[in-house]
């Protein structure tokens, strides 16, 4: 299998709010990728630019960044035809690696603006390279820039940052120093499609946690009712968990609730509720195994938050 490391750069509407044209918030005005082999070596090359069709003028904050000129991307090729000789150039057998989170949403959001056929019919399985990144050598919390990564490994800086074909190239040089099998496990799922039944919904078992994402929801209320999404299943054993502390959110978004394992202890669950695209939600949720000391702990602040909320709102009242 090849990995297929690509990077966008994207303009947005330069004038008032209201010229913004749905569904097409960002632009891709360049594509640029580097192809690796299963051991990582670099066996092709591709970037192009792209003619915008959209927003004509170039905003301020992605001149800014972006090393890219109105009059340059003239001489680029439209959307549709660009994309469809980078999924030829893709091949069949292939992982989709970025620097980040956004840039597959967005490439899916473009094709389908230029009502291109779906790339997938529910999250796409690729590698985020910065969150690979922290995890190896930081926190696995941390979100660095490229160029902080870059600078972090002592990698030479031979070509000039901000431009597709420059940061794909960056990002495989990051991707290549990542060597930890319990880092190169930590794939992540693209959810511009979500699954689309109970069935085909996304269940996957790590080294020290596992991760679900489920399909989508008309709304929060529908979703909290679901048995499959709320209930707590040990990912080490299958068995189906007692709660000792039932679901609780401070700020509406994040659900957290303790369980207990006969055989393998306290498993903290968190559920995030995400907007999917399109309307509606979708949960993805995480268990780990913790102590009962972090268990105490993350209760104690619980207990902390809602005692301030308490006292505030009878002053107010
Ligand atoms: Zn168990």
């Amino acid at each position: 299998m090849n990995y297929i490391i690509f990077d966008l750069e994207w303009n947005q509407c330069s004038a008032a709010q209201e010229n913004r044209i749905e569904g097409l918030p960002f632009e891709i005005v360049e594509i640029g990728a580097v192809k690796l082999n299963s051991n990582r070596e670099v066996i092709s090359e591709f970037s192009q630019l792209i003619k915008p069709q959209v927003y004509r003028e170039m905003h301020y904050i992605t001149s800014k960044l972006v090393h890219l000129h109105i009059e340059e991307l003239e001489s680029g090729k439209p959307f549709p035809e660009v994309m469809k000789k980078f999924l030829e150039w893709c091949g069949t057998d292939y992982i989709f690696c970025t620097w980040g989170g956004l840039d597959l949403t967005e490439l899916q959001r473009n094709m389908r603006y230029y009502k291109m056929p779906d790339l997938a019919d529910g999250p796409i399985k690729y590698y985020d390279i910065q969150k690979l990144f922290s995890l190896a050598y930081e926190d696995g919390q941390s979100r660095r820039a490229l160029e902080y990564a870059i600078d972090m490994m002592n990698i030479r800086k031979n070509i000039p940052f901000h431009r597709a074909f420059s940061d794909a190239y960056y990002t495989a040089k990051i991707f290549d120093t990542i060597e930890d099998p319990n880092v190169i496990e930590k794939f992540s799922f693209d959810t511009y499609h979500l699954p689309k039944t109970r069935d085909d919904e996304v269940h996957i078992v790590f080294s020290n946690y596992d991760k679900y994402i489920s399909r989508k929801f008309e709304n929060k209320s529908d979703l909290l009712r679901d048995k499959g999404v709320m209930s707590t299943v040990c990912y080490k054993c299958g068995r189906r968990l007692k709660k000792k502390v039932n679901w609780y959110s401070l700020n509406g978004k994040h659900y957290y609730a303790f369980s207990g394992c006969f055989r393998h202890g306290i498993m903290k669950s968190k559920l995030r509720i995400r907007k999917a695209e399109g309307g509606g939600v979708y949960a993805v949720k995480t268990d780990k195994y913790i102590t009962k000391e972090v268990m105490k702990e993350m209760l104690r602040k619980k207990d902390e938050i809602l005692e301030q909320r308490r006292q505030r709102n009878s002053v107010e009242a």
